[in-house]
């Protein structure tokens, strides 16, 4: 069932132990010097999963970590650090080795997502629209030309890019959108606007290189196209800042206005574009579970760490039941949300849809979860979480993921209508 690691993986992965041999991990459940005790485990099923896993373990403590309070202040992406995650097989992580990537499955994704978030959610998110939504989308729906062209430069980080179905006025309802591309001799007319574009530009007035971009070509009809930065008509109508979390990664309105898309860059077939929306949406739901649990599991252990040193009425914090109950049920929660998440990601095929209800379940489940312990941290840490701490961010950053990739409405919706003729679980 597990896709092993490619050639490209292997020297990405022998690149970044030489790197980062001497980082520390600051908390680990990984035995990684015996890839036996991981063989069972259903977080690192493989040696390979834990090897990927404690790359970006290292990597995070020390290239992520020390940047992630900065950028968020300064609400900046990190372009320079993205790239790096290019040159240890990260950006390319479930994409074929012919194209430059490192082939691993959804349980590789979710592992990459857990411990990238553990330190900087909105890096992670940049890295999600990204890997997820522009690569593993093309590399699951285009074709071999397509391929060939754009994924070699996008698995390297030459190439930023991102998604776009949502618009001003259709985000739950995305069915509804009014993007039109219409046909001209061979090419398509492009015109109208995507709005809350992750990675749509890379700073205040520079677009992103690349995007696959939803838009209607009929009544009942929805394509999808490649839109290049340089296409005439095709700008970046603003960035959009002041958001609640998320700062270190870019959001954007991209304008289309009349652009001439070569046939060449229709993806699938004109009108079969919802299935490669739907299959793209299962994984990145489940990624997005997977960053909650990152954020669930830093917080733990910041609570964690803070109730055994911070001293109230003579004892430390630990002591007190109250407090108790804030940790204690922070643990469970994060260990159910974990367990949900990886047993539904290693049946995860990522050449097929089929997953709605688990992972609609999944995204539900863990992304609550995750912004209650990042609260329940702060409340643990008294003033010291809710000033200038990791917390603070983590709890903003956590509220994102209730809305993108799909609100909690819609998954309480889809969930009941999925379930609706199942009469025993
Ligand atoms: C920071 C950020 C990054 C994003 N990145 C991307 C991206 O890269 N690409 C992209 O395409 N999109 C992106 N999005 C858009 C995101 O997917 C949408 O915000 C989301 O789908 C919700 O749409 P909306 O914001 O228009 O809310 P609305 O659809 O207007 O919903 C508002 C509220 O009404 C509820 N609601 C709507 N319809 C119903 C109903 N029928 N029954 C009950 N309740 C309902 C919703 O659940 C929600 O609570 C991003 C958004 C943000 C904020």
């Amino acid at each position: 069932m597990f896709r092993p690691i490619s050639k490209v993986g292997r020297t990405c992965l022998k690149r970044a132990n030489t790197r980062y041999s001497q980082v520390k991990l600051f908390s680990t459940s990984l035995d990684i010097d015996n890839p036996l005790s991981t063989s069972v485990d259903i977080y690192n099923p493989t040696p390979e999963h834990a090897e990927i896993r404690e790359m970006v373990r290292k990597f995070t403590m020390a290239e992520v970590e020390p940047q992630a309070a900065r950028f968020d202040r300064e609400e900046r992406f990190n372009h320079e650090l993205f790239k790096k995650c290019g040159d240890l097989g990260l950006l390319g992580l479930t994409v074929p080795e012919q194209y430059g990537g490192t082939g691993m499955d959804c349980t590789a994704v979710c592992a990459v997502h857990e411990e990238l978030s553990a330190s900087d959610p909105a890096f992670c998110l940049a890295y999600l629209a990204h890997s997820l939504l522009f690569v593993n989308n093309l590399a699951r729906n285009g074709n071999e030309e397509q391929k060939q062209r754009f994924l070699p430069d996008a698995c390297s980080g030459a190439l930023i890019g991102g998604m776009g179905m949502s618009e001003p006025d259709y985000g739950t309802d995305v069915l509804g959108m009014q993007t039109s591309a219409k046909k001209d001799g061979d090419d398509y007319i492009l015109k109208g606007q995507k709005y809350w574009i992750t990675n749509g530009c890379v700073d205040d007035h520079t677009l992103g290189d690349a995007f696959l971009v939803y838009a209607r070509t009929g009544p009942k009809s929805i394509s999808l196209f490649i839109v290049e930065k340089g296409m005439e008509g095709f700008s970046l109508g603003q960035r959009i800042k002041n958001k609640c979390g998320m700062r270190a990664s870019n959001t954007a309105e991209l304008v289309f206005d009349n652009v001439r898309i070569p046939k060449a860059n229709l993806v699938g077939d004109e009108g079969g574009a919802l299935i490669c929306m739907m299959r793209n949406l299962e994984v990145e739901r489940i990624a997005l579970g997977a960053m909650s649990l990152g954020i669930a599991r830093r917080s733990l252990e910041e609570m964690n760490r803070y109730s055994k040193d911070r001293v109230a009425f003579k004892q430390p914090l630990k002591n007190h039941g109250q407090i108790q109950r804030f940790i204690g049920n922070s643990y469970a929660q994060y260990m159910a949300g974990r367990s949900y998440t990886y047993d539904v990601a290693q049946r995860l095929d990522l050449d097929e849809s089929g997953n709605r209800l688990e992972t609609d379940g999944v995204k539900l489940f863990t992304t609550a979860m995750g912004q209650q312990v990042a609260d329940d941290a702060i409340q643990v840490m008294g003033g010291a979480g809710y000033v200038d701490s990791v917390v603070e961010r983590l709890f903003r950053d956590s509220r994102l993921l209730r809305i993108g990739g799909g609100t909690d409405e819609s998954h309480h919706k889809n969930i009941v209508r999925e379930i609706a003729d199942i009469d025993t679980f």
